[in-house]
């Protein structure tokens, strides 16, 4: 292939140095420069077969390149015919002889049809109809352009063309035209797009000769014949080398045309400001001046319709994106689910609602929920969500903003004008039947807040997750609206998380010692243990208020453990100094979660090990919530049975089965619950509920007394109920009024002031 191109452009170069030469001496023949043309167009039609015989072209590539190398070789024979009449009628100028016109005719027309053969990879008939249209355009102002400059001139030359000459000249037009337009709509594809307007500008090349030959008449004639045409052999062969190089490299990038039919306008306003300026030159031939304008007529109506067919596109394509802005819109501000207003939208709703006045939130939240994602599957989750979302559309009425936050959480923005527990109730109403395609029973918890205008959405929001904090903290299936002060313990339990574990490594934790009581002579025989946080800020914390956090992040077990610990330490060395008799028990707190840690028996035993305290001085205090939960609970509580710890039901009497768990629980000591203790030193209970109270405490001493259990009495604040509770048969207590919890070194005073006054 290489050796093609060079070729070619060696003939160019000879063609041109001949030219040089003969202008300025004119040595030998002129027939000499009818030989550069036969030989180039040889060379690019050499090209080309190569071409085809080593690419695999696609059929339709393969077809275009195959009909231009007969284009070539029957151009190749026109000239060399030409050529022949030149040596013969030498010095004189050949006329085209119709051998030649025939063949070099023949040779347009293949190439034409080889061009038009070539697709374009349109396929729907609206886009081909574009095209053509585009085309018509693009073909009409170049072919007025190349006639009115090109091929009419030749009508009134002084040496007026033959017939072949005219009609070669005229096809070669047209498939300049032709080819430059349909080239321009080739964006990758079968046929290589550079190498298709290598070859398309041989056409050029053609106009180009034409031109000279009008211009320069015999002068002209020459140098076309021996530079521009040997030109179009280097071309194909040139397309050729791109073609082979693309098919090694299929990387092609189709490039955009918008431009051309603006350029056919331009191009064909030349030739109508030409009729213009010289009418004199063009009045041998009015009608071609009439053509010419006719041209530019057509060709502008044709661009006003395509102006018309881009403007209606135009207008579906701003359609289609008005469309799926929308879309995007409401996708990016709606809950796919549900459909309902997204967390964004809902707060843009209620900045709006703030700016003009007083807005109410309800945030619901379903119960449970989790129970049926986990239990029925995550479709049905999603169905219930969609049913509740209906309810609470159905609930808010019209004019209500309803918004799905996340999860199972929901949000209305109650209109103005009505009250947010009306809405609650109409949602409750609407839940009391079951919902959802699997007819389930929905409980839902809602806190609403009311905010004066100008509130932030932000604060508006956290007061009604406040109160919906704390009606599910109430127990569920309820509303809470938000009261001032609301949201602060969740803050706060938040922010006791992360300063637990620093506190804990700090040992910033220490024991208070509550004493148990005996009823009857006020001897103190046991202590109960009770954590104390002395924060370096907030001063002494109750455990109230870090007990619960530490539950949930878990610190409770090495808290725990250190509590148990620092028990039978101090235990054990109060039984040191005043001997076995000084107390009898010993008990620290217990949660639910050290009992569910595997080395909690194990802890123990080493607590007591490590201090040499007897087990059956330690008493673990436990709720009947911890003590409910499951066979691994009721394992550890055994195993801590037989090695000799008791156990003690703390808060007797709040939890659900009290008395079952008696039986089922190894417990030793029953706690009854100071709810109890409150209102026992009365003798004619007011209400219903406190005598109901007393028959309790009464009842449970009397079941403790025949299982064989001891009890002891909580909170007891007064002589009074001391006294009481001794008649009603407890024996002993604890209580503010029997002792505060106090530090241990206090005890310690205790305990020598005891035995002080024993000795005497
Ligand atoms: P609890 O085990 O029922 O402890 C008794 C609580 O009642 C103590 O509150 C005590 O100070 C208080 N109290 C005692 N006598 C009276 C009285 O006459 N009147 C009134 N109004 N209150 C009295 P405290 O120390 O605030 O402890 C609260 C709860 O925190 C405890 O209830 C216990 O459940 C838990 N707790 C305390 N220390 C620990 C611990 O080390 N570990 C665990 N897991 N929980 C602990
Ligand atoms: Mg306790
Ligand atoms: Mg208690």
């Amino acid at each position: 292939m290489r050796r093609h191109v060079v070729s070619a452009a060696l003939l160019c170069l000879l063609g041109t140095l001949w030219f040089l030469l003969w202008t300025a001496m004119a040595p030998g023949t002129v027939a000499i420069g009818y030989l550069f043309m036969p030989l180039s167009m040889s060379v690019g039609g050499l090209a080309v077969h190569t071409l085809l015989r080593s690419a695999s072209l696609a059929p339709s590539g393969r077809r275009f390149w195959l009909l231009l190398e007969i284009c070539c070789f029957l151009f190749a024979a026109g000239f060399s015919v030409l050529a022949f009449d030149a040596f013969r009628q030498a010095p004189e100028l050949p006329a085209m002889p119709p051998l030649g016109a025939a063949l070099i005719g023949a040779g347009v027309l293949v190439a034409m049809w080889g061009v038009a053969q070539v697709p374009l990879g349109v396929t729907t008939w609206y886009e081909r109809g574009k095209q053509w249209l585009d085309r018509t355009i693009a073909f009409l102002g170049c072919a007025t352009v190349l006639w009115h400059f090109g091929i009419s001139p030749m009508f009134w030359a002084p040496e007026p063309w033959t017939p072949s000459a005219l009609v070669v000249l005229l096809l070669a037009c047209l498939f300049a035209a032709g080819s430059i337009t349909k080239v321009s709509y080739i964006a990758g594809g079968p046929v290589d797009r550079r190498a298709m307007r290598l070859v398309a500008s041989t056409g050029l090349i053609a106009a180009g000769v034409a031109l000279l030959a009008v211009l320069g008449g015999y002068h002209g004639i020459l140098p076309g014949q021996a530079v521009c045409m040997p030109a179009s052999g280097l071309l194909i062969a040139l397309g050729a080398r791109r073609q082979l190089a693309a098919v090694d490299d299929p990387r092609e990038s189709g490039g955009s045309n918008v431009w051309l039919p603006y350029l056919a306008v331009l191009a064909v306003d030349v030739p109508v400001a030409d009729v213009l300026i010289r009418p004199w030159h063009w009045a041998p031939g009015v009608w071609e001046g009439r053509a010419v304008v006719l041209a530019a007529v057509v060709v502008t109506a044709l661009v006003a319709l395509r102006q018309y067919v881009v403007y209606r596109e135009n207008a579906g394509l701003l359609r289609e994106k008005q469309k799926s802005e929308a879309l995007l819109r409401h996708e990016a501000t709606h809950d796919q689910l549900t459909g309902l207003a997204n967390r964004a939208l809902f707060r843009y709703a209620l900045d709006r609602a703030l700016e003009a006045g007083p807005a109410t939130v309800l945030l619901a939240d379903l119960d449970e929920f989790k129970t049926v994602n986990d239990s029925l599957g995550h479709d049905a989750g999603d169905a219930l969500l969609v049913a509740f979302a209906q309810v609470l559309r159905a609930a808010a009425g019209p004019g209500a903003e309803v918004a799905r936050l996340a999860g199972d959480e929901f949000a209305v923005l109650v209109p103005g004008g009505v009250r947010g527990e009306e809405v609650a109730e109409r949602i409750a109403a609407a839940t009391v039947v079951p919902i959802s395609e699997q007819r389930l029973l929905v409980r839902f918890s809602a806190g609403l807040a009311t905010a004066p205008p100008d509130t932030s959405a932000s604060d508006v929001l956290r007061q009604a997750d406040a109160a919906l904090y704390a009606a599910k903290e109430r127990g569920r299936a309820n509303w809470v609206r938000y009261a001032w002060g609301m949201e602060r313990p969740k803050s706060a339990h938040a922010r006791l998380g992360g300063d637990l574990r620093r506190a804990l490594d700090a040992g910033e934790f220490r024991l208070v010692y509550q004493p148990i009581v005996a009823l009857d002579d006020g001897r103190i025989v046991g202590v109960e243990a009770l954590v104390r946080w002395d924060h370096p800020e907030r001063g002494l914390v109750s455990p109230a208020d870090f007990i619960p956090a530490a539950e949930r992040t878990g610190l409770i077990v090495p808290l725990g453990r250190w509590v148990l610990r620092e028990t039978c330490r101090q235990a054990a060395a109060w039984i040191a100094e005043f001997g076995p008799e000084v107390l009898d028990k010993a008990a620290p707190n217990v949660s639910v979660r050290q009992l569910h840690d595997p080395d909690f028996v194990a802890d123990v035993a080493a607590a007591l090990a490590d201090h040499g305290l007897p087990a059956n001085i330690l008493v673990l205090e436990l709720t009947e919530s911890a003590v409910l939960r499951g066979q691994h609970v009721s394992e550890v509580l055994h195993e801590l049975h037989d090695m000799g710890v008791r156990l003690a039901l703390d808060d007797f009497g709040t939890g659900e089965s009290s008395l079952s768990l008696l039986r089922a629980f190894p417990a030793a000591i029953v706690k009854l619950d100071k709810s109890f203790v409150d209102g026992i030193e009365l003798d004619e209970p007011d209400t219903p509920a406190a005598q109901a109270r007393q028959a309790v405490a009464r009842a449970v001493a009397q079941l403790a007394d025949a299982l064989g259990l001891d009890t002891v009495a909580e909170g007891i604040e007064s002589q009074e109920q001391a006294d009481r509770l001794l008649r009603l048969g407890y024996h002993v207590g604890q209580g503010y009024h029997l002792g505060r919890p106090m530090p241990p070194e206090q005890l310690t005073e205790i305990f020598a002031a005891r035995r002080v006054r024993a000795a005497a």
